[in-house]
């Protein structure tokens, strides 16, 4: 479920109120488009409840990670995938509830800003390993005892949700519920462990307007791709701002045409002396797609870029990667329009490469034991949108005939 966010307007100061999501954020107020970037991460905070008197007592923040996303893991000869939606306790040197449960849901929260007073607790256990706990890898492995050769993390969400305390001498109270915790053992205890807002994690508002020839950009909740109709540029929203992407698209006469985004991310696999399709085909013992794999035809990977359930979106990066000799995508340029959002980021694509490897081979033997030692090089990016027709039920890839089911594009939306 997506959470409910709040920040002041960067132009106007009026409270605006987005989901957690949202890169893009417009203020009905004075009506001016932003993106937001989280150059390190974005870090929201529970509001205090109302009737606490903010004099009484020290602030402290306590930092939970929020993770929502798919999760995959090889073992043995199998693939497992499940969604997790948590909230876990990230700051373990005190006893605290090991998670916000239900609550960052039901209240709107804060986006943690210099004015947000008080001091913040810092991790004290790795972000793997909050999210290893929370997907409980070893009741997904199958077989019980069998190896896990690899696990991925493709998230849509993963940020920092602060849950404020108030201490007074040594106790400690739930800011927002105003109920007693446990007490703290020395009186300096969280001040000595905490600090306070970093300038690091100041969320940045940038101007909607495409960086190359200042048009205005159309934003759209949580794409974090977005075409400039002007100059035919696209812009990755990314944790350093608007990028640049390369980007390609498909061929397509049909006016209809709906056009979904794909990572093209293009790489080597040193271990398995995969350098081009041909290779990767061979490796893998692909069927033939009917294709002529070009010989000197680069290896890639056509990773969805955009958010659907762990089973359709590995089903689908398998097939497209396997369907890449059919494509034939050029530099992309002329107004298309029916463009689908991409949502999902690509570093959370790169994630996605070895379990695609996994689940597009067919020589499980020889390829399953090399997968913890696999490494990507020589890894090039490209946002590729590629032609699909509806045909009442799915959306068919032209050129492959890969279907996607449309009720699973806007299930994934709403995720
Ligand atoms: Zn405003
Ligand atoms: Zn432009």
């Amino acid at each position: 479920m997506d959470l409910s966010v709040e920040h002041g307007c960067p132009q106007c100061g009026a409270p605006v109120s987005i989901a957690e999501s949202d890169r893009f954020s417009f203020c009905p107020f004075c009506k001016v488009s932003n993106y937001i970037i989280n150059p390190t991460g974005a870090r929201y905070a529970l509001p205090c409840g109302e009737s606490l008197d903010q004099e009484s007592g020290d602030l402290y923040f306590i930092p939970y990670i929020r993770f929502r996303g798919s999760v995959f893991l090889v073992s043995g000869r199998e693939i497992s995938h499940r969604i997790v939606d948590t909230t876990q306790l990230g700051f373990t040197d005190l006893l605290f509830p090991p998670s916000l449960g239900l609550r960052p849901q039901a209240m709107k929260l804060l986006r943690v800003s210099p004015q947000t007073s008080g001091r913040f607790l810092p991790l004290t256990i790795k972000t793997q390993s909050i999210l290893a706990r929370a997907a409980n890898l070893s009741a997904m492995a199958s077989g019980g005892d069998s190896q896990i050769l690899h696990r991925a993390y493709i998230g849509e969400s993963l940020s920092f949700i602060y849950m404020p305390v108030r201490q007074e001498e040594k106790n400690l109270f739930d800011a927002v519920t105003n109920s007693a915790l446990s007490p703290v053992p020395t009186d300096t205890f969280l001040e000595e462990r905490s600090k306070p807002f970093q300038r690091k994690w100041q969320s940045d508002f940038i101007a909607a307007l495409c960086p190359q020839c200042g048009w205005e950009l159309k934003g759209e909740g949580d794409c974090l791709a977005v075409p400039c109709d002007n100059c035919d540029t696209v812009w990755e929203v990314s944790a350093k701002g608007l990028q640049k992407l390369e980007w390609q698209q498909g061929e397509s006469q049909d006016t209809m045409a709906m056009w979904l985004p794909f990572w093209k991310i293009s790489t080597a696999i040193p271990e398995l002396s995969i350098r081009t399709f041909a290779d990767y085909a061979r490796v893998t013992r692909q069927p033939s797609t009917g294709g002529r794999p070009k010989k000197e035809e680069m290896m890639s990977f056509f990773i969805p870029a955009f958010k659907v359930r762990p089973k359709v979106f590995l089903q689908t990066a398998t097939r497209m990667t396997s369907a890449q000799n059919l494509f034939h995508p050029a530099p992309g340029g002329g107004h298309i329009s029916r463009r689908y959002p991409a949502n999902l980021a690509l570093s959370e694509a790169r994630q996605a490469l070895k379990i695609t490897l996994a689940a597009s081979t067919l020589n499980k033997k020889e390829v399953y034991p090399l997968l913890p030692r696999i490494r990507f090089t020589n890894v090039c990016a490209k946002l590729v949108y590629l032609p699909f027709h509806d045909d009442g039920h799915d959306l068919i890839q032209k050129q492959s005939g890969v279907a996607i089911a449309k009720n699973v594009l806007s299930w994934g939306k709403k995720l």
